[in-house]
């Protein structure tokens, strides 16, 4: 640390002094007149041994005071009683001998069991008493006490929202003496804390020795450490710790002394761990750098401080040194001094700060005291003040309250600023407004970074976050990190070549990606395979195992492998940003394909349709067969040479009309063909009926045939829960199984408990092993996506089963409160943004893939489904339709043709039409022979059809009529 003195010599030129103090004591006798302050006020110090830093500051701020003319007619002089430490009898007598001598206020002494007695002596007597020290009563102080050290309370605060913010996932709080437990309490009971793991230890009293203690914490894994010590044994603390290794770069140290910074921490500035701390004297600030460029210009000293230009940094050194008589410092300024002894004392702790803040205050007080009342010189007679006749001074009062701001509507707020801040009190006299610097230790010393406040609590400096970055970047370049991963494909995998040593044994995604971000950070990294091969899980007593644990124990910096980011982990150690995206899925074996079926041609129509196609196959043979009868036109001259025929013949027997159908559904066409109206609509219902259906039976034979079959006996996670044949698992130790294990979600925690009871155990102890056993068959396996599709790659006869039951991230662990948690994460971010880990994930995924075209297959399975009634159900509405139409136009033509004939000819229509139904449905064969109308009528010749009721005709108007129907 760099030391920047300023000496200041008293006692110099002797001679000058004494003619100095003439003059002034004329000048005493010229204003006491006319000032209403006396004219010398005197105030009293009370010192215990080895509080001379204390009492030199006193001094100090008495003769700066004086020499600034704060208050212009009066002077200030000390009265200083030295007491020995703790010896509270002889502080009450040294009070009250202070107070016999008449002085305005008492300043000090500093412990508690001897203050104790000053502050009820002074309450009696109604004297000012100034206190500069930490006290551990809650209550308010007496109505005349007035105590510059923040309020314990206030203090206990400001430790507590710095804890809070840390965010720390287990702490320790070391301390050494019981009061600290005190300044520990607001941390303590803090209900947001108090779910943390808290380890309390006392370091053993008075020996020194906190070692011990330390390896303890140690044992424990506790980084992050919350000590409680007197400043002059913060070296002794860091030094031991630093010996049994409790200072490396995961460990955080917050000290709650004041005087941090008064410390000198070079030795510890290069160790890596956080060493924080608060300060209430703001070195940096414009108070400071005045006041002691005060003491620079008006004192003979040798200054070199440069608090100011080094911006931040609290490694100015502000030395104070005097050389007094030692023995009698009461008449300090005035003895020869025969026996000198050189004292030096420190402005920037917070003592000696607050003691000059404390005189500076007190000046000012009767400055305003002074500058708004009149008859003060009158109260300010102190002749009755003394302890044996308790008769309290008539002044007192008015200087404590308006120290206290107790606003009696004659005076202004008294705002004093000082080294330590601006000095207001509440009126219970608590310090106000103060505010708290945090420092933390960095390579270039203790730094400014934010600051306490009772309002704002802490806020930190805008460049905060940036700066702290650039300090673990800076402490992470060239450190050699030990980097655990697990052996897993394709993340870290064992090289083929034997012959690699290092870091290059090992290839894969995440050798590669650790290998980019230890370019980006410049770090160096030694990768070695976790011991006991799990990711990590914690069992029923908090413990973990795997990569978590190695990580807590130190033995690992990072975790770089495919580890799954989960709440439990995350509460256990640090996690990166994310650097791949997945999700739980189902890993199974494909079917094997389906041996082809003997008769597999009917698969593209559901049976029902087969039966309906057989039936309305028949129904339209028989059906066009009795059309094909009823129909007059469907009768014609078997031999049209002859002229004369003796019989009708009508193609469409049972056997032709059969051949027909079948040909026609055959679509090979036949030579037969209808020659009227309804047996032609008939066959053309027919016709559309085959077409259709014929077209879509090609169709779907088609999909049939190159589509495989495959039959899935799971589609979900759903499907695995609801069955108990196929068993399923998954890796042990892992997030997969927490998952299980922690869910609620029905289905999930139903397979949670079928895998726990299933034996043989369902649980593998790597990935592979859980592949292994997909491919042996009759095994699920419950695998995270990113492998699932690295696997699908390569085995082409496994497949992932329906989607993710859930989505996660994999992220880099480094071990609790790690600082290169966030520099990790940037660059992640970084490869993120240049591409290069989607680069990484093809390099390593599909770029040794060989089965890429077996998905698009297992997509279309499934899709050429049998053709049932829904789907061709409307061509056997038309054939049906054309059926009845054919039937109505065979009707019509019958009756069109009666109608051709006389009435006298024939009988009644719907008698012929029986007739010929009959005829008809008696299958009397497909020839009739031609009735002579002699046969029904002898004197006329008619052609008549036997048994068909058709009218009796004139051979000739037969004739005539058969050639014009010829439709063949
Ligand atoms: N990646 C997982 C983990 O971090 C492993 C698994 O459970 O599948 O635990």
């Amino acid at each position: 640390m760099k030391t920047n003195e300023i000496i200041l010599l008293s006692f110099h030129q002797i001679s000058s002094f004494k003619f100095l103090i003439s003059i002034f004591y004329i000048w005493n006798i010229f204003t006491l007149v006319q000032s209403s302050l006396p004219h010398v006020v005197k105030i009293g110090g009370l010192f215990e041994n080895g509080d001379e830093s204390v009492e030199l500051a006193f001094r100090d701020a008495i003769e700066k005071i004086n020499e600034e003319a704060i208050l212009p007619n009066t002077r200030l002089e000390a009265v200083i009683e030295k007491l020995e430490r703790c010896d509270s009898f002889q502080a009450s007598k040294r009070v009250c001998s202070l107070l016999h001598d008449g002085v305005a206020a008492v300043f000090g002494p500093q412990s508690v069991e001897t203050s104790a007695h000053v502050q009820s002596t002074c309450d009696a007597l109604h004297v000012p008493h100034m206190e500069m020290r930490w006290d551990f009563k809650f209550d308010p102080p007496s109505n005349h006490s007035i105590n510059l050290f923040p309020h314990p309370l206030a203090l206990g605060n400001a430790f507590r929202d710095l804890i809070k913010l840390k965010n720390w996932k287990s702490f320790a709080i070391l301390y050494e003496e019981n009061e600290a437990l005190v300044r520990m309490q607001e941390i303590l009971k803090d209900p947001s804390l108090r779910e943390k793991r808290i380890v309390v230890r006392q370091f053993p009293v008075g020996s020194g020795e906190y070692r011990t203690t330390f390896k303890e914490l140690h044992k424990l894994a506790i980084k992050n450490i919350i000590v409680d010590v007197p400043q002059e044994h913060i070296y002794n603390v860091l030094k031991h710790a630093q010996q049994v290794d409790m200072l490396s770069d995961y460990h955080n140290y917050f000290f709650t002394s004041l005087d941090l910074h008064t410390v000198d921490l070079e030795e510890f500035q290069y160790v890596g761990a956080n060493i924080s701390g608060f300060s209430l004297v703001d070195l940096n600030s414009k108070d400071f750098g005045q006041i002691l460029n005060k003491l620079q210009r008006d004192s003979n000293t040798r200054y070199n401080w440069n608090g100011g230009i080094v911006g931040d940094s609290f490694d100015s050194m502000v030395r104070l040194q005097y050389t007094i008589f030692s023995l009698n410092y009461a008449n300090f300024f005035f003895v020869a001094p025969l026996c000198l002894q050189t004292y030096t004392y420190e402005l920037k702790q917070t003592e000696t700060a607050l003691v000059y803040d404390a005189v500076r205050l007190f000046a000012q007080t009767l400055f305003e005291i002074e500058k708004n009342g009149a008859t003060i010189h009158q109260n300010f007679q102190q002749d009755d003040v003394s302890c044996e006749k308790e008769k309290p001074w008539r002044f007192g009062s008015t200087i404590s309250n308006y120290m206290r701001n107790v606003r009696n509507k004659i005076h202004d707020v008294i705002e004093v600023n000082g080294l330590t801040g601006p000095i207001k009190f509440d009126e219970t006299g608590s310090r106000i407004d103060f505010k708290l610097l945090l420092l933390e230790l960095t390579r270039e010393g203790l730094k400014h970074f934010g600051d306490w406040t009772p309002g704002e609590k802490v806020t930190f400096m805008s460049n905060y976050t940036k700066a702290m970055t650039e300090i673990y970047r800076d402490t992470l370049k060239n450190k050699t990190l030990t980097v655990v991963t697990i052996l897993g494909e394709p993340y870290c995998m064992e090289a083929e070549d034997d012959n690699r040593t290092g870091n290059d044994r090992f290839e894969g995604y995440c050798v590669d990606l650790i290998k980019e971000i230890a370019q980006i950070l410049e770090f160096k990294y030694v990768i070695k395979v976790v011991e006991d091969g799990v990711y990590g899980k914690r069992n029923e007593r908090g413990e973990w195992n795997g990569m978590i644990k190695e990580l807590i124990e130190g033995k690992a910096d990072i975790a770089v492998a495919d580890l799954t980011i989960t709440y439990e982990r995350e509460a256990a150690v640090d996690f990166t940003m994310p650097f791949m995206s997945l999700g739980i899925g189902i890993l199974y074996k494909r079917h094997k394909k389906d041996p082809p079926k003997l008769f597999s041609f009917m698969s593209p129509l559901a049976m029902d349709v087969w039966v309906y196609l057989i039936t309305s196959f028949l129904g339209v043979t028989l059906f066009l067969f009795f059309v094909a009868r009823f129909s007059p036109y469907e009768w014609v001259n078997p031999h049209p040479c002859v002229k004369e025929p003796h019989e009708l013949k009508n193609n469409f027997s049972m056997k032709n009309t059969l051949w027909f159908t079948i040909g026609c559904l055959m679509q090979q066409g036949c030579d037969i063909m209808p020659r009227s109206l309804s047996t032609r609509v008939l066959a053309a219902s027919w016709w559309f009926f085959i077409l259709i259906l014929v077209s879509s039976y090609t169709a779907n034979l088609a999909a049939f045939l190159t589509v495989e079959r495959m039959v899935n006996p799971i589609e979900s996670a759903e499907d695995l829960s609801k069955q108990t044949k196929i068993p399923y698992g998954c890796l042990k130790s892992g997030s997969t199984e927490a998952f299980f294990r922690n869910s609620n979600f029905s289905t999930y925690a139903r397979m949670w408990s079928f895998m726990e009871s299933y034996r043989p155990s369902v649980f593998v102890e790597s990935n592979k092993k859980g592949v292994d056993r997909v491919e042996k068959g009759d095994y699920a396996y419950l695998m995270e996506s990113t492998s699932i599709e690295y696997i699908v790659e390569r085995k082409c006869d496994l497949y992932q089963v329906g989607s993710l039951l859930d989505s996660k991230g994999y992220g880099i662990a480094t071990p609790p409160d790690s600082q290169y948690r966030s520099i990790i994460s940037d660059a992640i971010l970084k490869l993120q943004e240049e591409g290069k880990l989607h680069m990484l994930k093809n390099r390593w995924w599909s770029g040794k893939g060989k089965c890429g075209g077996k998905k698009e297959t297992q997509k279309v399975s499934g899709s050429a489904s049998e053709l049932g009634l829904a789907n061709v159900g409307g061509v056997f509405v038309v054939l049906a339709a054309g059926s009845i139409i054919a039937i109505i136009i065979c009707i019509g033509e019958f009756i069109w043709k009666m109608e051709n004939i006389p009435r006298s000819e024939r009988e009644h229509i719907c008698i012929e039409l029986l007739r010929e139904i009959k005829y008809v449905i008696c299958c009397y064969g497909n020839t009739r022979p031609i009735r002579k109308v002699s046969d029904m009528n002898p004197a006329r010749h008619l052609i008549i059809q036997a048994g068909n009721g058709l009218p009796f005709l004139p051979m000739n108007s037969y004739q005539e009529m058969n050639n014009k129907n010829n439709y063949s």
